[in-house]
């Protein structure tokens, strides 16, 4: 197929390789930033051109205002859409948004699916991502190749779009508590005198096991808070659940104070750091 791909950073890049690799023809617009290496890709200068010289668009950018001017803003995908295209959003954002953005393009003929992803840069290198998708099943089937290209468990969440995005905020939601209860449980340990590994160790065996128990546990143990998923990122994400939620009538009590604690780990120095950072968030409110 031919492709356009807009936002080759940390997870775009990999992903966009994968398409390339599975044969498809690439046309990219870039951002200030050159061509990452190895990619094998044609380069226009804006997104309204990556449009014009393909049948699919996928973006993969950090966030709802990102997406809005890659979109519909001057020279945006939607200027030069062709009738049929698809439009593939992968980046995390706004439910809200998405069908706005999802609209937008529909009166330009064109389909439009949600389709962000769990697995981090180490799925996006290996193809092995989770992707959650939202849109109507015949443009999820259309799209399937490209999926199977990027990720292994692939699910149609719903036909109306924005439900991808809604269950990619549901997933950030668990991971963050997990991220905190883990960070809360090891900061409780260690100040009452146990080793963190050896507590970390003991519980993996048990019921409190988990994925996040398992890395994120590690890279506190080890401070190995290099991203990974940054912080501002995840912070971002708790606020995107947060105004969802409002516009629902839905309480989310853990999920406000995991975004003050992310928010307080940014002010104090790590809003780039990996999201397991939190970590030293927490040990700025113990007994020294
Ligand atoms: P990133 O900041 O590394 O990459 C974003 C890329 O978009 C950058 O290369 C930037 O130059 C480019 N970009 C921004 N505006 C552009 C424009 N107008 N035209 C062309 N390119 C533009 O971010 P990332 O980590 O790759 O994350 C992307 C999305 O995926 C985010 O929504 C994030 O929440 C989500 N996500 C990230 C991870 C992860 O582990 N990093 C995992 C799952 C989901």
């Amino acid at each position: 197929m031919r492709i356009g791909f807009i936002g080759l950073g940390v997870m775009g890049a990999p992903m966009a390789r994968n398409l390339a690799a599975a044969g498809h023809e690439l046309t990219v617009s870039l951002n200030r930033s050159d061509l990452p290496e190895g990619l094998a890709a044609q380069v226009v200068a804006t997104p309204a051109e990556v449009a014009r010289a393909s049948e699919v668009v996928i973006t993969m950018l950090p966030d709802t205002p990102d997406v809005e001017r890659v979109l519909l803003g001057a020279g945006g995908v939607a200027e030069g859409i062709a009738q049929g295209a698809l439009v593939i959003d992968m980046s995390s954002i706004s439910p809200i948004a998405t069908a706005d953005f999802a609209a937008a393009l529909r009166e330009k003929g064109a389909g439009y699916l949600d389709a962000p992803v769990s697995g981090g840069e180490v799925g996006a290198k290996a193809a092995s991502l989770t992707i959650m998708v939202g849109g109507p099943q015949a443009e999820f089937d259309r799209a399937r190749p490209i999926f199977e290209a990027l990720g292994k468990n692939i699910t149609l969440v719903g036909e109306q779009n924005g439900a991808g995005q809604t269950c990619k905020i549901a997933n950030q939601i668990v991971v963050a508590l997990n991220i905190e209860a883990v960070a809360e449980a090891l900061v409780f340990a260690s100040k009452a005198g146990c080793d963190p590994a050896q507590v970390r160790q003991a519980l993996l065996g048990g019921f409190a096991s988990s994925r996040v128990l398992e890395v994120h546990g590690e890279r506190m143990i080890s401070r190995s808070f290099d991203p990974g998923f940054r912080i501002r990122l995840h912070q971002k994400d708790l606020g995107l659940a947060l105004d969802s939620a409002r516009a629902l009538g839905v309480a989310l009590p853990n999920t406000a104070t995991a975004q003050q604690l992310f928010s307080a780990c940014a002010a104090q120095g790590a809003a780039d750091k990996d999201h397991s950072a939190l970590v030293t968030a927490l040990e700025t409110l113990a007994h020294h």
